[in-house]
């Protein structure tokens, strides 16, 4: 039976970039998943690296904007309101962490991370000779009305005390950064510390070629049919058992599956997103990623066309696609911006896996010893991925780790 000293469960963004940085520290890894690695939830983000506010995204407290969510009229949020009832509790926890000082308090704890994630990313984009797929010239927000800029200026402040870099532009000062976009909006923030990729996908794919290249062993298999044993948790997979000495679950929004094998229940819920690519021609072309605000889209040039992703749906993770917020948004986008034909007839369907507190659970699973945890990474993964993947590789190690681990680990949805 093949063994090593990790056996790494997910190769979404998060598992790939972990297995990457226990490598890089001398272990031995084996990374399963079911597919290949990247091909969920890494597969449809609107690859940036950062994000726009030090505020993490959450309920809006604004009256309107809250009783559109309500009636399911925005095109930022909706939910199936069958589906309520089972995630009710889970609706009012985050709920709460939309409050003013929960805002600030995770905008605080997430700052070590978000502070260090693209340096993280741009050290394993070199080392995996990925560093074509990286664009560090930013990301636009867009605010067609005045009250919703007048909403972040909270966030820019904070921002700019903990060191974030950005320009508020005018609508002709954004126009000419970006000469596509139709001047419909009366501001706009240029977050010039964030990054884009151009291609997620590739950048997992990068980042697990190097993995194997490096000596890595990468397995199928189907993480539910982990079992502990005396030495350690041994996986079946499509070349035989394998077994690790401790084990990482990085299965995403799958993650509560093994977990509740286990007996360890801990508040997942998903927010669905959806992405189609439009056709586009070099006078709409985009250079960044573009938030649209108000309406709550983004646009991120890709290798496939222009990719204009959805907000947030609440749903069951496996329930059937239903993308109404994208064919409610698109005349808005249209509007925006002039876009091609859609390139894929039916759009990607994604779903980001979250905790209410929108944190990431990154650490020891309680009361099993052995197992590590690294999921929840929400509306962030493709940023925190590598840099969640460091802070558990240097936990796992006994390394002084480059920031206080307590915030994101588990045990603060037990006591
Ligand atoms: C529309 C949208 C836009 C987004 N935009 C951004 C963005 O711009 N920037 C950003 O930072 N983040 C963004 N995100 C969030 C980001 O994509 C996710 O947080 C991230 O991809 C999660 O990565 P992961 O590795 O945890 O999960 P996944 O990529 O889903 O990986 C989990 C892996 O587990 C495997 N798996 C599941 N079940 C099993 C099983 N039983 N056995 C074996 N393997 C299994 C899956 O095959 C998969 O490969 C966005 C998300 C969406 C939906």
């Amino acid at each position: 039976m093949k063994q090593c000293d990790v056996l790494i469960l997910g190769a979404g963004i998060v598992g790939v970039s972990t297995a990457l940085q226990l490598q890089k520290r001398g272990l031995s890894v084996i990374l399963g998943d079911r597919r290949s690695p990247g091909e969920e939830t890494s597969y449809g983000n609107s690859g940036v690296i950062g994000g726009p506010s030090v505020y993490p995204v959450t309920f809006p407290r604004n009256a309107r904007k809250l009783v559109e969510i309500a009636l399911n009229r925005s095109t930022a949020a909706r939910y199936n309101p069958a589906f309520l009832p089972y995630i009710a509790g889970w609706l009012v926890a985050h709920y709460r962490s939309s409050a003013p000082e929960r805002l600030e308090y995770v905008a605080h704890a997430m700052h070590p991370l978000m502070s260090r994630a693209l340096a993280e990313h741009e050290s394993l984009l070199d080392s995996a000779g990925a560093l074509g797929y990286l664009r560090r010239n930013g990301w636009i927000s867009l605010y067609r009305h005045s009250p919703s800029y007048e909403a972040v200026k909270p966030a820019l402040e904070l921002g700019r005390e903990m060191g974030r870099v950005f320009s508020v532009l005018d609508t002709a000062d954004a126009c000419r950064l970006e000469p596509a976009l139709n001047p419909i909006f009366r501001h706009a923030v240029h977050s010039q510390d964030i990054a884009s990729v151009s291609d997620p996908l590739g950048v997992t794919r990068a980042y697990a070629d190097h993995f194997r290249s490096n000596g890595g062993t990468f397995v199928t298999g189907d993480a539910r049919s982990l079992k502990r044993q005396k030495s350690g948790w041994q996986l079946d997979s499509g070349e035989g058992p394998v077994m690790g000495r401790e084990v990482v679950v990085a299965l995403g929004p799958w993650s509560s599956e093994l977990l509740a094998q286990l007996g360890l229940h801990l508040p997942l819920a998903v927010q669905r997103g959806y992405h189609n690519h439009f056709a586009t021609d070099s006078s709409a072309d985009l250079k960044h990623p573009v938030l649209d605000a108000d309406i709550g889209y983004v646009i991120s040039p890709m290798e496939q066309g222009l990719r204009l992703t959805t907000g947030v749906e609440f749903d069951r993770r496996d329930a059937r696609p239903t993308p109404v917020q994208l064919e409610r948004l698109l005349p808005q986008a249209h509007r925006l911006l002039k876009l091609g034909p859609a390139v894929e007839k039916q759009p990607w369907l994604g779903a980001r896996p979250c905790f209410p507190d929108t944190m990431p659970v990154v650490g020891p699973a309680p009361k099993l010893p052995g197992l590590w945890l690294t999921y929840g990474h929400g509306h962030m993964g493709l940023t925190l991925g590598p840099i969640t993947g460091r802070l558990l590789a240097e936990t796992m190690l006994g390394e002084t780790p480059f920031t206080d681990p307590r915030p994101y680990q588990a045990e603060r949805f037990l006591n």
